[in-house]
């Protein structure tokens, strides 16, 4: 027997792991300098780590209460109702349950290209259709909303990024009202703020309090340092919040990763030094490194080094993994993750003597 027709769906290629590009190299893990998945250079929040050793001895039970209380200081801390968080397996597993809840069979949507890869993977496991709107580089990948409403056609659900991965560019709260006023009250705008603790631009969250057609994406996996245990939530209107119950897959996230994200919420310190220091570090590599780079409100930085390919595999041999944006549709730049104060000049050095080689 075979799977029906799979051939529309474009596996993901997730990046190396640090391991594994070790061992190919003969090198311990301890010597690379991993820059390439916009991941928490100072691992987790020292508290996020006691709580999930401390689930670990309540592994045997469901997580019903852990999930309340999870989606519980959520809401309290954005100030919504608690059926307005829908937590999930990582925000990918949220963009699935906005497609289990939004999507009827050939319904189209909006992603943005060059943008987040999953978008589309999950329209089209909902059996949706994808349509892309541009980010030009010659504008700096500028997101307005002409830009959007330009390959608008009553599309059924908008993807925004703000900031942009892999581009840092950043859409206002207005333009994304704007978009919201501007299309049809049944498309629903996603705005995906993955990386909104390292802007200071304000979240969309009022919007999500006086529309009923925006809902916004959040994830424990950049900031929080907690992409290993696969935790996201949305924020949603209230109106329709209640879909949840109908679309989630029971006890989307894990006993030890509610656990854990709860304990992360209440560790400011380590925000705080995260935040900071990925600011620091966009700075520093803006000013520092050899090549062109483009403002980013995000804990990465975009370059334009010529052949991304080359200069990624040049720079692995010397231990440093940054991600080569061929796969974003732009095989001329790199995305430096934002490191600490030792390993991003580090990463500078041996990626100048790559790019000027
Ligand atoms: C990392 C990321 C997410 C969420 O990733 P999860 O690990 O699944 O939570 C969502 N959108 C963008 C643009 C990202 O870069």
């Amino acid at each position: 027997m075979e799977p029906r027709d799979l051939s529309e769906h474009v596996p993901y290629r997730a990046g190396r792991g640090i391991d594994e590009v070790a061992r190919d190299l003969g090198l311990d893990p301890d010597e690379l300098v991993k820059l390439s998945s916009n991941e928490n250079p100072f691992g987790p929040s020292p508290r996020a780590i006691e709580a999930v050793q401390s689930a670990a001895e309540s592994v045997h039970t469901y997580p019903k209460a852990a999930h309340t209380d999870l989606a519980a200081a959520l809401a309290d801390r954005w100030d919504v109702e608690t059926e307005q968080i829908w937590l999930g397996p990582g925000g990918d597993g949220v963009f699935d349950y906005f497609g289990r809840a939004f999507l009827d069979p050939g319904e189209r949507v909006l992603v943005p290209e060059p943008g987040f890869a999953y978008y589309a993977m999950s329209a089209r496991y909902h059996d949706g259709v994808v349509d892309n709107y541009t980010l030009s580089k010659a504008e700096d990948f500028a997101q307005t909303p002409e830009t959007v409403l330009a390959a608008y056609d009553d599309h059924r659900i908008i993807y925004l990024t703000t900031p942009h991965n892999p581009t840092g560019s950043e859409m206002s709260y207005e333009d994304i009202e704007t978009v919201a006023q501007e299309t049809d009250e049944e498309t629903l705008v996603i705005v995906d703020e993955a990386y909104a603790e390292f802007t200071d631009a304000p979240p969309a969250r009022d919007l999500v309090e006086e529309r009923d057609d925006v809902a916004i994406l959040r994830t424990f996996s950049k900031v929080y340092g907690l992409a290993g245990l696969r935790v996201g939530y949305g924020l949603v209107p209230e109106s329709w919040a209640d879909a949840y119950d109908r679309v989630n897959t029971p006890f989307a996230v894990n006993l030890p990763a509610c656990r854990a994200g709860l304990a992360a919420l209440e560790d400011d310190e380590h925000v705080e030094k995260t935040v900071e220091t990925a600011r620091w570090a966009r700075e520093y590599i803006h000013d520092t490194l050899d090549a062109p780079t483009w403002e980013s409100g995000g804990n990465f930085v975009l370059a334009e080094v010529g052949d991304a390919e080359r200069v990624a595999a040049e720079a692995q041999k010397e231990g440093i993994i940054i991600r080569d944006c061929s796969s974003f549709g732009l095989p001329e730049c790199i995305r430096i993750t934002c490191g600490t104060r030792e390993s991003t000049p580090e990463a500078v050095d041996t990626l100048n003597e790559v790019i000027d080689r």
